[in-house]
């Protein structure tokens, strides 16, 4: 139907995402395969376009590690001290243990969204 190969790998869910807001900035979840696949990179974050992109020509659990990683760069740049920054093995270690936890624990997020649920009600009111 003429898409582009980008669009059906993007309804696969990632697309769905659109914005990630951390530390208050509003990222956009993107996916240049191209770019990144050149530079054999699953992933990538770009602080000066606020993007978070993420190689979706990977497999379902690597998309996932990938989109954790580079929230854990986002959050650590917002929220530790500048000296206190992760190395990058770091970061990929905590991807892969959240990755896992959540894998092993689907219960996990269902009480998170219930949870959130509410509080989101809350903000409105
Ligand atoms: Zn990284």
């Amino acid at each position: 139907m003429g898409m582009k190969p980008n669009q059906s790998n993007l309804d696969k869910g990632l697309g769905k995402l659109k914005i990630v807001v951390i530390g208050g900035v509003r990222f956009q979840v993107i996916n240049p395969s191209a770019v990144l696949s050149d530079n054999q990179l699953h992933g990538q974050t770009v602080f000066k376009a606020k993007e978070i992109r993420v190689s979706t020509e990977d497999s379902p659990e690597q998309v996932i590690t990938t989109f954790i990683h580079e929230i854990i760069h986002v959050i650590t740049k917002f929220y530790l001290p500048p000296d206190q920054d992760l190395t990058e093995d770091q970061v990929e270690q905590l991807g892969k243990g959240w990755f896992q936890m959540l894998v092993d624990s689907p219960q996990v997020l269902e009480f998170l969204s219930t949870s959130l649920k509410r509080i989101w009600k809350e903000r409105e009111s």
